[in-house]
């Protein structure tokens, strides 16, 4: 049993509590749901469950990889215990298919395969709708170095080609998604969470999105949708 001590953040989706371990936190998945930078929310029964065994599972599948990861391990169906970072203010976006904001910035058809996956850095800024940022803005501001912004690439691009597979796999599109970083002892590594809530992950056979788009385009089956993509993948919920 791991005491939760001080509640350290109360995210949209998840709270972090420190532990008798200065270095370690407990991460608590909640129901909680939000899209479009906080403004539409809503408690889906069930989602910090399939979530926090969604996002072990991926973890423990990145760091068998040699992804070094926060994550150590779960202690209760909504709870993970998570090496403390001290993260960087920045989302690193891949994106393999053209949908989302991408296309409303920038005109392009939906559906759209990139040539190689693309890039993107946003600074996390829920006021501001997480505008996106060039590796300029983050060593002028100081967010993060040369080396890290290296780093941040490299890994992204590395859980990219190993997820991409994973999902192919049991006929699921990794279509995009987006990850943190934070730093410890030196070292960067992946935070925060891999989950349907931050990424796009569409059926190969009907093209049906099994994410958080649909909470966000109100389709409805958000939860049971989470429950499709962990039973192909063989999570045990
Ligand atoms: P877009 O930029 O098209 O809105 O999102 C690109 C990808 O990153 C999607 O998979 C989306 O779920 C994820 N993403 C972007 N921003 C956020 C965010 O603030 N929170 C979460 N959970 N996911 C995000």
């Amino acid at each position: 049993m791991i005491e939760k001590l001080k509640l350290i953040s109360e995210g949209k989706a998840k709270s972090l509590y420190e532990t008798s371990n200065s270095s370690e936190l407990l991460m608590v998945y909640r129901d909680d749901t939000s899209a479009f930078d906080g403004k539409k929310k809503e408690a889906l029964k069930g989602k910090g469950i399939i979530n926090n065994k969604f996002n072990a599972f991926i973890m423990e599948h990145l760091s068998k990889n040699n992804v070094e990861t926060h994550f150590i391990k779960l202690i209760e169906d909504n709870e993970s215990l998570v090496r403390r970072l001290d993260m960087l203010p920045v989302e690193c976006v891949v994106r393999n298919i053209a949908t989302g904001s991408l296309c409303r910035r920038l005109g392009v058809e939906e559906g759209i395969k990139f040539k190689e996956p693309l890039f993107e850095f946003f600074l996390k800024d829920d006021d501001l709708g997480d505008p996106l940022i060039n590796d300029n803005h983050i060593t002028a501001f100081g967010w993060g170095t040369e080396e890290e912004i290296e780093k941040m690439k490299e890994i992204t691009f590395r859980i990219n080609d190993l997820l991409c597979k994973l999902f192919e796999e049991v006929g699921l599109i990794l279509v995009d998604y987006k990850v943190e970083y934070g730093r410890s002892s030196g070292s960067l590594l992946l935070g925060d969470e891999f989950t349907p809530d931050g990424c796009r992950i569409w059926d190969v056979e009907t093209g049906e999105s099994l994410d958080k788009d649909r909470f966000r385009k109100d389709l409805g089956d958000v939860v049971e949708s989470y429950q499709i993509v962990a039973h192909k993948l063989g999570i045990t919920l």
